[in-house]
């Protein structure tokens, strides 16, 4: 294709402005003055949207082949036109009408991105990776431009359309020829940004940023007396289909990029060529940042389907299951159909091999990344983690195969644990594997059940993602060794050995006498509380609430009352620690002249220093202020 073939022109027929969406203005302004360091990335943002609409023409085409009406040529086109200091990237893809244009080009499309406005930081690096993660690649044409002009001609339509702006409030949309299908991007480059005008300059951003799109990138100098000549400065083959040994690190982090919308460096590449009963090539990536929509609930996995080099969505959501939704990369089936549609991969057998093949490697790879560099594993998950227990929970037949992956805090090892740690360092006589699962790790950690546990020198896990609650339901050991929450019913610790402070600890109040503030808290609390008994679980705090055997884990309780699936937390145990000086004082009180009236308002205020403690707010404030200052005032 010559570069005249691809001229296009405006014609000034009908001129009509348009306000941009008020987020559009901002993010334009923010984006232009904080990612101008990082000027270049505009041109891998258009080059990547000109890949992505010859893509979708590709695909679009395998019913309708009259959209391209035997023209396969997909190049993309760069053209230096130096007197006119215009530099402009066109492509042979889908196009766009007049209402696409206004509507792509004039507002925040994908849902979400008003939220970036507010999440830049101002830091250039860290933007430009917000840039990608909210779609708003084409505007970074302003990073350079302050008259952008796009000319485009939808594939199957006679018309063209321009669409023009200087980047601050408004665009015009005018009607404009075209010669062929697709888009033409034409910025008339600011006085301080003629570097990119320079080819050398183009060619070495190319090759750094857009080598692997398997399409051909030419680029065409126009320069008066000249004849113009075109040169294609990719690759031009896909870089998956190309072998290991070929690819440097950079280049599969340059893909990365490309097919996540990503800056960061990729935590972990996962290449690979399945050959046999079905064959597919994968290429995928852990990211090294998570991206901002992890736990969004409508977020669907977005490795990309191509099919014999064909792109064919991004919605496979039937290829990787949701616990593995933060995998970026391309997954490219040699057995798939071309003309293969959403419908069809739910129904599909080879779909559901690839994605048993795909997760069973997957899972493979983290353990071997975990055995091999722990570190890096601890990143994964740290980042990850939270989405791949929602696993454990879903994928029966992967749940061992997850569990071992799994890691935890504990409360007396720095770092991250496995369940595997955990028991190898397990005492003599401890028969389970003690957790607690809180609201967030800091109220684990300072929970008082642990005390009991730690002063006799026994790990307890700290669990604070609330899919933890979820997973434990259907997890009752890990090879043998039962889990058992802290916080839910006996504690065992009889079995567990004396404390190591026991000999420091004041005395037990003597059972019969404890029996008496046993019976007047039961009469003051009557049906907020369940029981109250003494407990051996506690050393520093004088009492904590439990979960009755039979009943739901306390943070699970918490969990459905706040998405209202449960009306009301079921009444918990009180437990006592008859060592503490605030529970003898009672025993005294209660035994008193006064009996049991004395430890009226103590007993309220005991439930509600329990459940602050567990993160929750008194029952009733008014009523533990009013406490608190009688007892203040005392
Ligand atoms: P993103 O590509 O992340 O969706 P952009 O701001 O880069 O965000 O583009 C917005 C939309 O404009 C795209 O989703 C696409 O529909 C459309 N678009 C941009 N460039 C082109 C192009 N060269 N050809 C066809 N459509 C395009």
């Amino acid at each position: 294709m010559s570069a005249q073939a691809d001229q296009t022109s405006e014609t000034t027929k009908t001129t009509e402005t348009h306000e941009f969406q008020a987020e559009v203005s901002r993010v334009l302004q923010l984006m232009v003055r904080s990612v101008y360091s990082e000027s270049e990335i505009f041109l891998r943002e258009l080059i990547s949207n000109a890949a992505d609409a010859s893509d979708r023409l590709r695909y679009a085409a395998l019913t309708d082949a009259s959209l391209i009406d035997g023209d396969g040529d997909y190049t993309i086109t760069l053209t230096i036109d130096a007197a006119a200091d215009t530099l402009s990237i066109a492509d042979r893809g889908i196009g766009m009408s007049r209402e696409d244009l206004i509507s792509n080009l004039g507002t925040l499309a994908r849902s979400g991105t008003a939220a970036f406005a507010e999440q830049m930081t101002g830091d250039a690096a860290k933007d430009v990776s917000l840039i990608g993660q909210f779609g708003v690649g084409f505007y970074a044409a302003f990073i350079v431009s302050d008259d952008v002009q796009v000319i485009s001609r939808k594939a199957g339509s006679d018309e063209a359309w321009s669409w023009r702006s200087d980047g601050q409030s408004d665009f015009r949309i005018d009607t404009a020829e075209r010669d062929s299908r697709g888009t033409t991007v034409i910025l008339h480059v600011r006085d301080e940004d003629k570097e990119y005008l320079e080819p050398q300059r183009l060619r070495h951003i190319v090759t750094t940023y857009s080598d692997h799109i398997g399409l051909p990138i030419q680029l065409v100098e126009i320069t008066e007396g000249e004849d113009p000549s075109a040169e294609t400065i990719n690759a031009a083959s896909a870089l998956w289909t190309r072998s290991k040994s070929d690819i440097s690190d950079e280049q599969y982090t340059e893909f990365y990029h490309h097919v996540a919308h990503a800056m960061d460096a990729p935590a972990h590449v996962l290449h690979y060529k399945a050959e046999g009963t079905i064959e597919y090539t994968a290429l995928l990536y852990i990211p090294g940042e998570p991206p901002f929509d992890l736990f969004d609930p409508n977020r669907k996995p977005r490795v990309k389907l191509y099919v014999k080099r064909v792109f064919i969505t991004d919605d496979t959501g039937e290829l990787i299951p949701g616990y593995l939704r933060f995998l970026r990369g391309v997954i490219d089936s040699e057995d798939l159909p071309l003309n293969i549609s959403r419908e069809m991969l739910q129904n599909s057998q080879v779909a559901m091999r690839i994605s048993k093949a795909v997760t069973g490697r997957v899972l493979a790879e983290l353990e071997k990344t975990a055995d091999k560099d722990p570190e890096t594993y601890a990143g994964i998950w740290e980042n990850f983690g939270a989405v791949l227990k929602e696993g454990i929970y879903e994928d029966a037949e992967r749940r061992d195969a997850l569990l071992k992956l799994a890691r935890f805090r504990s409360a007396k090892q720095d770092g991250w644990l496995s369940l595997a740690d955990y028991v190898a360092a397990m005492k003599d006589d401890q028969k389970a594997i003690y957790y607690v699962s809180a609201p967030d790790l800091a109220t684990a950690r300072r929970s008082p059940h642990l005390e009991g546990f730690v002063s006799r020198d026994v790990d307890v896990l700290l669990l604070s993602d609330p899919v933890d609650d979820f997973w434990l339901q259907m997890v009752f050991d890990y090879e043998g060794v039962a889990l058992k929450s802290v916080t839910r019913g006996g504690s065992d610790l009889s079995d567990l050995g004396d404390a190591k402070s026991e000999e420091d600890l004041p005395e037990a109040v003597p059972e019969g006498d404890l029996d008496i503030l046993i019976v007047a808290l039961k009469e003051h609390l009557g049906e907020h509380v369940k029981d109250v008994r003494s407990t051996d679980r506690l050393t520093d705090s004088p009492v904590c609430l439990v979960a009755d055997d039979s009943d739901m884990d306390i943070n699970l309780q918490r969990i459905l009352q706040q998405h209202n699936q449960l009306d009301a937390a079921m009444p918990r145990i009180l437990e006592l620690n008859p060592r503490h000086a605030v529970i003898r004082s009672l025993v005294d009180k209660a035994n008193g002249k006064n009996g049991l009236d004395a430890v009226a308002d103590a007993a309220h205020l005991l439930l509600d220093q329990a459940r602050i403690l567990e993160g929750e707010a008194p029952l009733d404030p008014t009523s533990f202020s009013a406490r608190l200052s009688r007892l203040i005032a005392d």
